[in-house]
Protein backbone atom coordinates (compact mmCIF):
# COMPACT_ATOMS: atom_id res chain seq x y z
CA UNK A 1 0.00 0.00 0.00
CA UNK A 2 0.89 3.31 -0.46
CA UNK A 3 1.79 5.65 2.32
CA UNK A 4 2.58 8.82 3.25
CA UNK A 5 4.89 9.66 5.90
CA UNK A 6 4.41 12.94 7.48
CA UNK A 7 7.58 14.48 9.69
CA UNK A 8 10.64 12.75 8.07
CA UNK A 9 13.87 12.91 9.83
CA UNK A 10 16.75 10.57 8.52
CA UNK A 11 16.38 8.22 11.17
CA UNK A 12 12.65 7.70 10.22
CA UNK A 13 13.97 6.73 6.82
CA UNK A 14 16.43 4.30 8.07
CA UNK A 15 14.19 2.41 10.40
CA UNK A 16 10.89 2.51 8.61
CA UNK A 17 12.35 1.63 5.18
CA UNK A 18 13.53 -1.85 5.14
CA UNK A 19 10.35 -2.20 7.47
CA UNK A 20 8.24 -1.06 4.19
CA UNK A 21 10.15 -3.53 1.92
CA UNK A 22 9.58 -6.73 4.18
CA UNK A 23 6.24 -5.62 4.57
CA UNK A 24 5.33 -4.83 1.36
CA UNK A 25 4.23 -1.36 0.88
CA UNK A 26 5.57 1.69 -0.30
CA UNK A 27 6.27 5.06 1.70
CA UNK A 28 6.63 8.12 0.56
CA UNK A 29 8.31 10.57 2.90
CA UNK A 30 7.31 14.03 3.24
CA UNK A 31 9.58 16.67 5.88
CA UNK A 32 6.67 19.12 6.50
CA UNK A 33 4.74 18.17 9.78
CA UNK A 34 0.80 17.36 9.22
CA UNK A 35 -1.20 20.09 9.03
CA UNK A 36 -4.19 21.46 7.48
CA UNK A 37 -1.89 23.15 5.07
CA UNK A 38 -0.06 19.85 4.46
CA UNK A 39 -2.46 17.58 4.01
CA UNK A 40 -2.60 18.24 0.12
CA UNK A 41 0.29 16.22 0.11
CA UNK A 42 -1.72 13.08 1.23
CA UNK A 43 -3.50 13.24 -1.86
CA UNK A 44 -3.99 9.58 -3.34
CA UNK A 45 -2.67 8.35 -0.33
CA UNK A 46 -5.13 5.41 0.99
CA UNK A 47 -2.92 6.01 4.55
CA UNK A 48 -0.39 8.12 6.39
CA UNK A 49 1.91 7.68 9.18
CA UNK A 50 2.29 10.48 11.73
CA UNK A 51 4.20 11.11 14.49
CA UNK A 52 3.94 13.22 18.16
CA UNK A 53 3.71 16.52 16.94
CA UNK A 54 1.31 15.87 13.83
CA UNK A 55 -2.16 17.40 14.90
CA UNK A 56 -5.00 15.22 13.81
CA UNK A 57 -7.69 17.91 14.76
CA UNK A 58 -11.39 18.19 12.77
CA UNK A 59 -9.92 20.29 9.49
CA UNK A 60 -7.14 18.10 9.36
CA UNK A 61 -9.20 14.91 9.77
CA UNK A 62 -12.06 16.42 7.40
CA UNK A 63 -9.07 17.23 4.65
CA UNK A 64 -7.58 13.84 4.62
CA UNK A 65 -10.77 12.59 4.31
CA UNK A 66 -10.91 14.65 1.47
CA UNK A 67 -8.39 13.77 -0.01
CA UNK A 68 -9.58 9.85 0.04
CA UNK A 69 -7.07 8.78 3.20
CA UNK A 70 -8.78 6.42 4.99
CA UNK A 71 -6.04 5.34 7.65
CA UNK A 72 -3.38 6.84 9.92
CA UNK A 73 -0.84 5.12 11.84
CA UNK A 74 0.49 6.60 14.38
CA UNK A 75 4.48 5.92 15.00
CA UNK A 76 3.73 6.60 18.18
CA UNK A 77 2.16 5.54 21.55
CA UNK A 78 0.46 8.88 22.72
CA UNK A 79 -2.60 9.65 20.93
CA UNK A 80 -3.83 12.61 22.84
CA UNK A 81 -2.77 14.99 19.40
CA UNK A 82 -5.60 12.84 17.33
CA UNK A 83 -9.27 13.62 17.69
CA UNK A 84 -11.14 10.67 17.40
CA UNK A 85 -14.07 11.92 17.37
CA UNK A 86 -13.58 13.53 14.31
CA UNK A 87 -11.61 11.04 12.51
CA UNK A 88 -14.84 8.61 13.35
CA UNK A 89 -17.20 10.90 11.64
CA UNK A 90 -15.11 11.82 8.51
CA UNK A 91 -14.67 7.30 8.59
CA UNK A 92 -10.39 7.68 9.27
CA UNK A 93 -9.44 4.67 10.97
CA UNK A 94 -6.18 5.38 13.63
CA UNK A 95 -4.17 2.63 14.98
CA UNK A 96 -1.12 3.25 17.15
CA UNK A 97 2.00 1.43 18.53
CA UNK A 98 0.86 1.31 22.03
CA UNK A 99 4.21 -0.36 23.13
CA UNK A 100 7.37 -0.31 21.88
CA UNK A 101 10.12 0.01 24.53
CA UNK A 102 9.12 1.00 27.72
CA UNK A 103 12.83 0.43 28.45
CA UNK A 104 13.79 3.25 26.79
CA UNK A 105 12.14 5.81 28.37
CA UNK A 106 12.18 4.69 31.76
CA UNK A 107 15.97 4.57 31.64
CA UNK A 108 15.80 8.15 30.21
CA UNK A 109 13.76 9.15 32.71
CA UNK A 110 15.76 7.91 35.46
CA UNK A 111 19.22 9.55 33.41
CA UNK A 112 17.64 12.69 33.89
CA UNK A 113 17.34 11.99 37.81
CA UNK A 114 20.96 10.89 37.46
CA UNK A 115 22.12 14.20 35.56
CA UNK A 116 20.40 16.53 37.39
CA UNK A 117 21.36 14.86 40.92
CA UNK A 118 25.24 14.27 40.06
CA UNK A 119 25.11 17.58 37.42
CA UNK A 120 26.84 15.68 34.64
CA UNK A 121 25.94 18.56 32.36
CA UNK A 122 27.88 20.97 34.43
CA UNK A 123 30.81 18.35 35.40
CA UNK A 124 31.36 17.68 31.12
CA UNK A 125 31.45 21.24 31.00
CA UNK A 126 33.92 22.62 33.56
CA UNK A 127 36.34 19.58 32.63
CA UNK A 128 36.86 20.10 29.12
CA UNK A 129 37.70 23.86 29.77
CA UNK A 130 40.32 22.48 32.39
CA UNK A 131 37.80 22.99 35.73
CA UNK A 132 38.46 20.97 38.16
CA UNK A 133 36.83 22.19 40.72
CA UNK A 134 33.64 20.04 42.18
CA UNK A 135 32.48 22.75 44.30
CA UNK A 136 28.94 23.15 43.15
CA UNK A 137 28.78 19.91 41.68
CA UNK A 138 27.10 18.10 45.02
CA UNK A 139 24.43 14.82 44.83
CA UNK A 140 22.63 12.89 47.00
CA UNK A 141 22.48 9.23 47.10
CA UNK A 142 19.60 8.14 45.71
CA UNK A 143 19.23 4.98 48.38
CA UNK A 144 17.16 5.76 50.55
CA UNK A 145 14.93 8.34 48.63
CA UNK A 146 11.67 8.52 48.24
CA UNK A 147 9.92 7.97 44.87
CA UNK A 148 6.55 9.14 43.67
CA UNK A 149 5.86 7.09 40.37
CA UNK A 150 2.35 8.69 38.89
CA UNK A 151 0.80 6.57 36.25
CA UNK A 152 2.29 2.76 36.73
CA UNK A 153 1.80 1.03 33.52
CA UNK A 154 4.19 -0.42 31.21
CA UNK A 155 6.93 2.57 31.60
CA UNK A 156 6.14 3.38 34.79
CA UNK A 157 6.60 -0.30 36.11
CA UNK A 158 9.87 -0.52 34.46
CA UNK A 159 11.22 3.25 35.89
CA UNK A 160 9.86 1.45 39.52
CA UNK A 161 12.10 -1.56 39.00
CA UNK A 162 15.20 0.67 38.31
CA UNK A 163 14.82 2.76 41.17
CA UNK A 164 14.19 -0.30 43.45
CA UNK A 165 17.43 -1.00 42.40
CA UNK A 166 19.04 1.97 43.89
CA UNK A 167 17.16 1.33 46.94
CA UNK A 168 14.50 3.52 47.17
CA UNK A 169 11.40 3.79 49.12
CA UNK A 170 8.62 3.53 45.91
CA UNK A 171 5.31 5.58 45.89
CA UNK A 172 2.37 5.24 42.92
CA UNK A 173 -0.43 6.91 42.25
CA UNK A 174 -2.95 5.54 39.35
CA UNK A 175 -6.02 4.91 38.61
CA UNK A 176 -5.26 1.14 38.22
CA UNK A 177 -2.93 -0.44 40.12
CA UNK A 178 -0.26 -2.89 38.81
CA UNK A 179 0.67 -5.69 40.53
CA UNK A 180 4.68 -5.75 39.65
CA UNK A 181 4.36 -2.31 41.23
CA UNK A 182 2.59 -3.21 44.58
CA UNK A 183 5.17 -5.68 45.10
CA UNK A 184 7.81 -2.75 45.34
CA UNK A 185 5.60 -0.29 47.17
CA UNK A 186 2.69 1.44 48.07
CA UNK A 187 0.12 3.31 46.22
CA UNK A 188 -1.64 6.25 47.78
CA UNK A 189 -3.63 9.00 46.90
CA UNK A 190 -1.51 11.80 44.46
CA UNK A 191 -1.85 14.43 47.44
CA UNK A 192 0.11 11.79 49.53
CA UNK A 193 2.80 10.98 47.06
CA UNK A 194 3.30 14.72 46.19
CA UNK A 195 3.63 15.91 49.63
CA UNK A 196 6.15 12.73 50.17
CA UNK A 197 8.31 12.37 47.42
CA UNK A 198 11.61 13.29 46.58
CA UNK A 199 11.57 12.90 42.98
CA UNK A 200 8.39 12.71 41.17
CA UNK A 201 8.76 11.22 37.76
CA UNK A 202 5.38 11.18 35.58
CA UNK A 203 4.23 8.63 33.27
CA UNK A 204 0.51 8.74 32.74
CA UNK A 205 -0.90 9.74 29.85
CA UNK A 206 -2.32 12.66 28.68
CA UNK A 207 -6.51 13.29 28.81
CA UNK A 208 -8.56 15.67 30.30
CA UNK A 209 -8.10 14.40 34.06
CA UNK A 210 -4.59 14.85 33.82
CA UNK A 211 -4.27 17.92 32.04
CA UNK A 212 -2.20 20.75 34.53
CA UNK A 213 -2.09 18.04 37.16
CA UNK A 214 1.54 19.73 38.03
CA UNK A 215 -0.69 22.92 39.17
CA UNK A 216 0.40 25.95 41.01
CA UNK A 217 -1.68 23.83 44.37
CA UNK A 218 0.06 20.43 43.78
CA UNK A 219 3.35 22.35 43.52
CA UNK A 220 2.27 23.96 46.74
CA UNK A 221 1.76 20.05 48.27
CA UNK A 222 5.67 19.14 47.41
CA UNK A 223 8.56 18.72 49.53
CA UNK A 224 11.06 21.71 49.23
CA UNK A 225 13.89 21.04 46.94
CA UNK A 226 11.71 18.49 45.26
CA UNK A 227 13.05 16.58 41.90
CA UNK A 228 10.66 16.44 38.97
CA UNK A 229 11.18 14.80 35.85
CA UNK A 230 8.14 14.56 32.96
CA UNK A 231 8.57 12.17 30.40
CA UNK A 232 5.32 11.95 29.13
CA UNK A 233 3.80 14.57 27.84
CA UNK A 234 4.11 18.23 28.10
CA UNK A 235 1.05 19.67 29.17
CA UNK A 236 0.41 17.43 32.43
CA UNK A 237 2.44 20.02 33.71
CA UNK A 238 1.23 24.05 33.95
CA UNK A 239 4.90 25.39 32.86
CA UNK A 240 4.00 29.12 34.02
CA UNK A 241 3.82 27.41 37.56
CA UNK A 242 6.26 25.28 37.71
CA UNK A 243 8.49 28.71 36.74
CA UNK A 244 7.01 30.04 39.84
CA UNK A 245 8.10 26.24 41.77
CA UNK A 246 11.44 27.16 40.70
CA UNK A 247 11.95 30.54 41.53
CA UNK A 248 11.08 30.17 45.31
CA UNK A 249 13.13 26.79 44.98
CA UNK A 250 10.25 24.66 46.14
CA UNK A 251 11.49 23.02 42.86
CA UNK A 252 15.02 22.05 43.16
CA UNK A 253 15.72 20.19 40.16
CA UNK A 254 13.32 19.75 36.79
CA UNK A 255 13.82 17.49 33.86
CA UNK A 256 11.48 17.17 31.04
CA UNK A 257 11.67 16.03 27.62
CA UNK A 258 8.20 16.72 26.82
CA UNK A 259 7.01 20.43 26.89
CA UNK A 260 3.64 22.12 26.12
CA UNK A 261 4.05 23.86 23.29
CA UNK A 262 7.35 21.88 22.17
CA UNK A 263 5.75 21.33 18.30
CA UNK A 264 7.03 24.77 17.38
CA UNK A 265 10.47 23.93 18.63
CA UNK A 266 11.44 20.33 19.26
CA UNK A 267 12.68 17.65 16.61
CA UNK A 268 14.20 20.83 14.54
CA UNK A 269 17.71 22.65 14.71
CA UNK A 270 16.88 26.32 15.55
CA UNK A 271 19.83 26.91 16.73
CA UNK A 272 20.73 29.94 14.02
CA UNK A 273 17.00 31.10 15.30
CA UNK A 274 16.00 33.46 17.74
CA UNK A 275 13.29 31.34 19.66
CA UNK A 276 10.53 33.47 20.45
CA UNK A 277 8.92 31.17 23.30
CA UNK A 278 9.57 33.40 25.89
CA UNK A 279 8.57 30.92 28.59
CA UNK A 280 10.45 28.22 27.03
CA UNK A 281 13.49 30.32 27.15
CA UNK A 282 12.79 31.59 30.94
CA UNK A 283 12.99 27.18 31.81
CA UNK A 284 16.50 27.08 30.36
CA UNK A 285 17.56 30.07 32.64
CA UNK A 286 17.49 27.79 35.34
CA UNK A 287 20.52 25.93 36.56
CA UNK A 288 18.88 23.12 37.63
CA UNK A 289 16.66 22.12 34.55
CA UNK A 290 17.59 19.84 32.02
CA UNK A 291 15.60 19.74 29.02
CA UNK A 292 15.70 16.90 26.57
CA UNK A 293 13.81 17.18 22.99
CA UNK A 294 11.41 14.25 23.16
CA UNK A 295 14.37 11.98 22.66
CA UNK A 296 13.09 9.19 25.54
CA UNK A 297 12.11 6.86 23.18
CA UNK A 298 15.10 7.49 20.85
CA UNK A 299 16.53 4.02 20.90
CA UNK A 300 17.47 1.86 18.04
CA UNK A 301 15.48 -1.26 19.71
CA UNK A 302 12.43 1.05 20.24
CA UNK A 303 12.73 2.55 16.60
CA UNK A 304 13.06 -1.06 15.04
CA UNK A 305 10.01 -2.12 16.97
CA UNK A 306 8.04 1.25 16.13
CA UNK A 307 8.63 0.52 12.61
CA UNK A 308 7.18 -3.41 12.48
CA UNK A 309 4.54 -2.76 14.65
CA UNK A 310 3.49 0.46 12.38
CA UNK A 311 3.98 -1.84 9.31
CA UNK A 312 1.74 -4.34 10.71
CA UNK A 313 -0.63 -2.00 11.80
CA UNK A 314 -0.79 -0.83 7.66
CA UNK A 315 -0.84 -4.50 6.51
CA UNK A 316 -4.33 -5.03 8.92
CA UNK A 317 -6.18 -2.24 7.67
CA UNK A 318 -4.81 -2.69 3.97
CA UNK A 319 -6.33 -6.30 4.49
CA UNK A 320 -9.17 -5.26 6.71
CA UNK A 321 -8.03 -7.47 9.45
CA UNK A 322 -8.89 -6.17 12.76
CA UNK A 323 -6.10 -4.68 15.20
CA UNK A 324 -5.94 -4.33 18.57
CA UNK A 325 -3.71 -1.36 18.05
CA UNK A 326 -6.91 0.39 16.55
CA UNK A 327 -8.17 3.56 18.84
CA UNK A 328 -11.57 5.04 18.88
CA UNK A 329 -13.14 8.02 20.42
P1 LIG B 1 0.45 2.81 29.69
O1 LIG B 1 -0.88 2.94 29.06
O2 LIG B 1 1.08 1.46 29.76
O3 LIG B 1 0.39 3.40 31.18
C1 LIG B 1 -0.25 4.60 31.51
C2 LIG B 1 -0.71 4.46 32.96
O4 LIG B 1 -1.25 5.74 33.35
C3 LIG B 1 -1.83 3.42 33.14
O5 LIG B 1 -1.50 2.54 34.19
C4 LIG B 1 -3.05 4.27 33.45
O6 LIG B 1 -3.98 3.60 34.32
C5 LIG B 1 -2.40 5.46 34.14
N1 LIG B 1 -3.27 6.61 34.25
C6 LIG B 1 -4.30 6.98 33.45
N2 LIG B 1 -4.91 8.07 33.96
C7 LIG B 1 -4.25 8.37 35.12
C8 LIG B 1 -4.42 9.38 36.11
N3 LIG B 1 -5.41 10.28 36.03
N4 LIG B 1 -3.56 9.38 37.18
C9 LIG B 1 -2.59 8.45 37.28
N5 LIG B 1 -2.39 7.47 36.38
C10 LIG B 1 -3.22 7.44 35.31
O7 LIG B 1 1.39 3.83 28.92
P2 LIG B 1 2.98 3.83 28.85
O8 LIG B 1 3.43 3.02 27.68
O9 LIG B 1 3.54 3.52 30.20
O10 LIG B 1 3.25 5.36 28.46
C11 LIG B 1 2.98 6.41 29.37
C12 LIG B 1 3.07 7.74 28.64
O11 LIG B 1 4.42 7.98 28.26
C13 LIG B 1 2.30 7.78 27.31
O12 LIG B 1 0.96 8.16 27.52
C14 LIG B 1 3.06 8.82 26.52
O13 LIG B 1 2.42 10.07 26.70
C15 LIG B 1 4.42 8.89 27.17
N6 LIG B 1 5.51 8.50 26.26
C16 LIG B 1 6.55 9.36 26.09
C17 LIG B 1 7.59 9.02 25.24
C18 LIG B 1 8.79 9.93 25.05
O14 LIG B 1 9.59 9.71 24.12
N7 LIG B 1 8.99 10.93 25.87
C19 LIG B 1 7.56 7.81 24.56
C20 LIG B 1 6.49 6.94 24.76
C21 LIG B 1 5.47 7.29 25.63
Amino acid sequence: MRVAVFSTKNYDRQFLQPAAAKAGHELVFFEPRLTEQTTVLAQGFPAICSFVNDALDAKVCAALAAHSTRFVALRCAGFNQVDLQACAQVGLRVARVPAYSPYAVAEHAVGMMLALNRKFHKAYNRVREGNFAIDGLLGFDMQGKTVGVVGTGKIGAVTARIVAGFGCKLLFSDVAQNDDCKALGSYVPLEQLLAESDIITLHCPLTRETHHMISKRAIERMKPGVMLINTSRGALVDTPAVIEGLKSEKIGYLGLDVYEEEADLFFEDLSGRVIQDDVFMRLMTFPNVLITSHQAFFTATALEEIARVTMANLTAFERQEPTMNEVRA
